[in-house]
């Protein structure tokens, strides 16, 4: 129901979470716009056979009470901004609390990127071609940049609400699918995963072959670094519990490679934290072990920009 909060005001004096207990509830309200709040005590919430601890918040009361529209924590407003500023209404704001983000915008300005990427010969000052391509590149990149801020925004976002739904419901994605020459509408469900659909993203991306995105969120399993003979880092995320599926167990894997080598500094040390993720994703052929009696679902990614990531720990959500 909207999002967590990690202060409050009890009683008109501000305090934080750590400082909050359940005798509080009945006295609590947001500290910008003072609508009533509530606090969610921390608890141990089981994902797959795993236990992860959820820290305590402070969360609305009612949904239909929501934060004051000018308030930073109401998800409308928040978007609103985040639509304003963001460059050719790559998230539009189509009014009456909905929104349209155009997905192949992003798509359309990598592959650009790709295309117009500088080679050793354009360097050579002779070429005259070799200026025109230089801006074309830096346009590119400039685009790339802003689109992929407004997606990180919108993962940031994402990450601080309490269910899917309350951004799901707000924001519906638009991909031009360029072999269908048309536009197609992206659920939200088929466009974000956490580690409990796994085998969901597994299952789309292997059999719909999807050109758009896609986002995963995850906890970082393992960090392999970069050798002679593939020069570079890899992020395993942490897999759900196997799927049993005619006396076969079959393990959902998520790998990313990290093509960027400027990214090298982010990914170092970052086992144990929560990501998100969004980048084009493929999926291998199961691959059998022990006999056939387990199966690797493998889906794949690889990141060539910073803001393709993002790397955050529960406490970090106010
Ligand atoms: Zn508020």
């Amino acid at each position: 129901m909207g999002r967590k909060l990690r202060t409050a005001l009890f009683n008109n004096k501000e305090i934080k979470i750590e400082e909050a207990s359940e005798g509080m509830r009945g006295n609590l309200t947001c500290h910008i716009c003072n609508v009533e709040l509530t606090y969610v005590k921390g608890y141990m919430k089981e994902i797959n056979e795993k236990t992860y601890y959820i820290y305590p918040y402070f969360r609305l009361i009612r949904k239909d009470n929501d934060h004051s529209s000018v308030c930073k924590y109401n998800t409308e407003g928040c978007l609103t901004i985040i639509a304003k500023n963001s460059s050719d209404k790559i998230l539009e704001d189509l009014k009456s609390g909905k929104f349209n983000f155009r997905l192949h915008l992003i798509s359309d300005s990598l592959r650009k990127l790709g295309k117009t990427e500088i080679k050793k010969d354009d360097l050579n000052e002779e070429n005259p071609n070799s200026k025109s391509k230089e801006k074309e590149y830096k346009k590119n990149e400039e685009k790339l940049d802003s689109y992929l801020s407004t997606m990180k925004k919108i993962m940031e976002l994402r990450s601080v609400l309490e269910e899917n739904k309350d951004i799901s419901s707000k924001v519906t994605l638009e991909f031009y699918n360029r072999f269908l020459k048309k536009k197609q509408k992206i659920t939200w469900n088929n466009f974000y995963y956490e580690i409990d659909k796994y085998g969901d993203c597994y299952s789309y991306v292997k059999h719909k072959r999807p050109q758009h995105p896609i986002c995963i969120a995850g906890k970082i399993k393992s960090i392999t670094e970069p050798k002679p003979e593939y020069d570079f880092y890899s992020l395993k995320l942490e897999s759900p519990k196997p799927i049993q599926e005619k006396g076969a167990h079959k393990i959902p894997v998520i790998e990313i490679k990290v093509q960027n080598k400027k990214m090298d500094n982010m990914i170092r040390n970052q086992v144990g934290k929560n990501i998100l993720i969004y980048c084009k994703f493929w999926a291998l052929e199961p691959q059998s072990w022990k006999e056939d009696k387990y199966y690797f679902l493998n889906v794949k990614g690889s990141l060539v920009h910073k803001n393709q990531l993002l790397i955050f720990e529960e406490k970090d959500i106010d």
